[in-house]
């Protein structure tokens, strides 16, 4: 029986302009609460936009994006 399932849940195959090929990536998305409707201020400061990185597991070349 050899089903059983890798834990690279976030592993996924993505084109890296640095290897000029598809590599597996690993692929975070941050996201942020933005309360637009907030009146704290202190959310104001900590106020984040999604950004969503992904590093080439094979030369380590970071991607970021900006979710927005
Ligand atoms: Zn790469």
């Amino acid at each position: 029986m050899s089903t059983r399932r890798e834990p690279h849940v976030d592993a996924r195959r993505e084109y890296c302009t640095a290897c000029g090929d598809h590599t597996p990536h690993e692929v975070t998305i941050e996201q942020a609460n933005r309360h637009t409707d907030a009146t704290s201020e202190e959310n104001r400061k900590y106020a984040k936009v999604p950004r969503r990185r992904s590093e080439c597991k094979r030369c380590g070349t970071v991607d970021e994006e900006t979710l927005v």
